[in-house]
């Protein structure tokens, strides 16, 4: 595998304006991928990831588009074909939580974290598919959660909506690589708990538990996500789809 095994690839990353969306933009870049950075409000933060890109000698552009809807989903997939070719490599990261009570949350909420999670990915999915399987050859890694493997132990009150979310894509992605193979392989990506907005607000407390309670004896960073995606979506992993790959330091073992 040569240090640049993405290029002439085109890929999209939703949700790519922080966090481990970011570092997944940055990493296919550097592999030498055209990545389409996907973001909802904030084109400042996009246009920082794209500045990253650009810095490391890589290439690529901003896609506005909420993916929990499926008309702004497709006209971000009309504007990247027509801008630079149809999507190869896809990566569903971006995602929400909610961290007040689950037990008295509103339908609303609900509506809206399974829509973003699930729908989103879906929605994404969807319009790549009919081209990936035309032309016989595509690559998806959706970002799915530990909690979506075992319900939280620590703060379960509050991820029922996120973690049913997260199962739901963990089962979609696999009947999708049944569906859809050989032409695609189609791989979930399990993380445990990284340091990004997301999970700026626990306790120290909560912290220093989750810390020792992990054999790697820290959290995540986003590039050990980034790392992950870019070897699934590369040849190197040609043998190896509908799995649910995770990324938690030893804090979730797999039978
Ligand atoms: P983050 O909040 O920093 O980033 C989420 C990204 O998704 C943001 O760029 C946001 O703008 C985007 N987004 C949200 N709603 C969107 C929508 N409707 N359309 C398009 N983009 C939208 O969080 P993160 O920690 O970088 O999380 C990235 C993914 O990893 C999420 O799917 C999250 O559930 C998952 N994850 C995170 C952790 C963690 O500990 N941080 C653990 C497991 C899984």
């Amino acid at each position: 595998m040569t240090e640049r095994d993405l290029a002439g690839r085109v890929a999209l990353v939703t949700g790519g304006s922080r966090g481990i969306g970011r570092a997944i933009c940055r990493r296919l870049a550097r592999a030498g991928a055209w990545v389409a950075i996907n973001y909802t409000s904030d084109e400042e933060s996009a246009g920082e990831t794209l500045a990253r890109i650009r810095a490391d000698g890589g290439e690529g552009d901003v896609y506005r588009a909420d993916v929990s809807s499926m008309e702004e989903t497709d006209a971000m997939f009309g504007a990247i074909e027509g801008d630079r070719g149809p999507v190869d490599l896809l990566v569903t990261n971006a995602g929400i939580a909610s961290f007040q009570d689950d037990i008295d949350m509103p339908v609303d909420l609900w509506r809206r974290i399974l829509s973003v999670n699930l729908d989103g990915t879906f929605h994404c999915v969807w319009r790549a598919k009919a081209g990936m399987l035309a032309r016989g050859d595509g690559r998806i890694v959706c970002i799915a959660s530990i909690n979506g493997l075992a319900p939280s132990r620590i703060r379960a009150d509050r991820l029922i909506a996120y973690g049913t979310s997260k199962s739901a894509v963990i089962g979609f992605s696999r009947n999708c690589a049944i569906a859809f193979g050989p032409a695609i392989r189609v791989n979930c990506v399990a993380p445990g708990l990284i340091d990004t907005d997301m999970t700026r607000d626990m306790s120290d407390d909560l912290r220093q538990h989750i810390i020792e309670s992990t054999p790697a004896r820290r959290f995540g960073t986003p590039d050990d996500i980034a790392e992950l995606t870019w070897f699934l979506l590369s040849d190197a992993a040609g043998f190896i789809t509908g799995q649910t790959h995770v990324a938690s330091g030893g804090l979730v073992t797999l039978p």
